[in-house]
């Protein structure tokens, strides 16, 4: 069977102690073990290279090295910290708001993020939609003409193979009412080789100039941004794909303005145009990544002063059950101007 190349770099990645030992050194295996046994191991090739090991605190290896300190559990955390299965009225489809809705595509990622907060769903092998899943979908789709936007996510939709990906947007082009589709992915950053021009030749064939598709990406850390990775936003940008980023404020990663300055700065370098900032959703595991609303809305001060608007994302917070997005900065701002009715930032 012929492999391309992304196919290969997933087989060449670290999903195994003793593989990461190769990298560094593993003291705690008991800890770890039960770690990556919650929330899986895998670090790709492209971000092995890009890892400084001789430092502990080097962010890429934060984001993707195990910690036994995800064993640790907080009261406040959720197995569902956002509320996707409180709004799914059929499998692998979320709909929160009206006029948009999120499609599980595959629950596989090329690489596992240590502050996953759909790890309850990645973090294991669990299966993703079949033939049939995929039939209702499209029919609960045809049902709710309410709804103008798909947005493929999971897992990574980008880790699914050409044919599929281009069933998805052939099947959901056939869908009158749904006018824009969305691919959620971090491959851009984690696999860039998986953009190939075979992938982008798929989704350009699959848009016109009025049913657009739009790629979200996942970039944390200026140093993400290798000439890998802008060689496959280029291909993505170039066939006329909008692609913007969103991620977390992680603690270690990028918790100061000098840090996010310099990666939204390169992102518009690259044409991508920042989107979220999120605020860390409440995951299990995942209070050594939190950074509080306060630090971030000081952080997001001093950044809207330093950084051209087009650079500037909106930081938000995912409330807790489902309730969705928030503006977290919205009231801050209000206050500013002496409004009194901001006590909610997100009503
Ligand atoms: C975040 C999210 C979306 C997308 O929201 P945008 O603000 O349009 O990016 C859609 N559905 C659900 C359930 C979400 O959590």
């Amino acid at each position: 069977m012929h492999l391309e190349q992304w196919q290969i770099d997933l087989q060449n990645c670290v999903r195994t102690i003793e593989e990461l030992e190769r990298f560094i050194p593993i003291t705690n295996r008991k800890h770890i073990r039960e770690v990556i046994a919650n929330m899986r191991l895998a670090i790709t090739p492209h971000t092995l290279g890009l890892i400084d090991f001789h430092n502990p605190n080097d962010p890429l290896l934060l984001m993707s090295v195990p910690n036994e300190r995800e064993l640790i559990l907080s009261a406040d955390e959720l197995d569902d910290p956002i509320g996707d299965e409180i709004h799914s009225p059929i499998s692998f489809l979320t709909h929160r708001y009206p006029d948009r809705v999120l499609v599980h595509a595959t629950f596989f990622c090329a690489q596992f993020c240590r502050f996953c907060f759909r790890r309850f769903k990645t973090g294991g092998a669990t299966p993703g939609p079949a033939e049939r899943d995929v039939d209702r979908i499209i029919e609960y789709l045809h049902d709710h003409p309410e709804v103008e936007e798909v947005i493929l996510t999971g897992g990574d939709p980008f880790t699914l193979l050409d044919r599929q990906i281009d069933d998805w947007l052939k099947r959901l082009r056939e869908i009158q009412s749904v006018r824009r589709i969305r691919f959620h992915t971090r491959v851009p950053v984690t696999l860039p080789s998986r953009v190939t021009d075979s992938l982008v030749g798929i989704i350009k064939a699959r848009m016109d100039n009025t049913h657009p598709i739009y790629v979200v990406t996942h970039f944390n850390h200026p140093r993400e941004i290798a000439p890998e990775n802008v060689t496959a936003i280029a291909k993505l940008v170039d066939a006329g794909i909008v692609v913007r980023n969103q991620g977390p404020l992680l603690k270690g990663v990028n918790d100061n303005p000098d840090t996010l300055a310099r990666l939204y700065k390169k992102l518009v370098d690259i044409r991508v145009v920042p989107y979220y900032l999120h605020q860390l959703d409440l995951a299990k595991g995942t209070s050594h990544f939190r950074v509080p609303i306060e630090r971030g809305l000081t952080i997001m001060s001093a950044l809207r002063n330093n950084i051209t608007g087009i650079a500037l994302p909106r930081y938000v917070l995912d409330v807790p059950g489902g309730k969705g997005k928030g503006d977290l900065c919205k009231s801050r701002d209000l206050a500013a101007y002496g409004d009194p009715a901001t006590s909610s930032p997100w009503d």
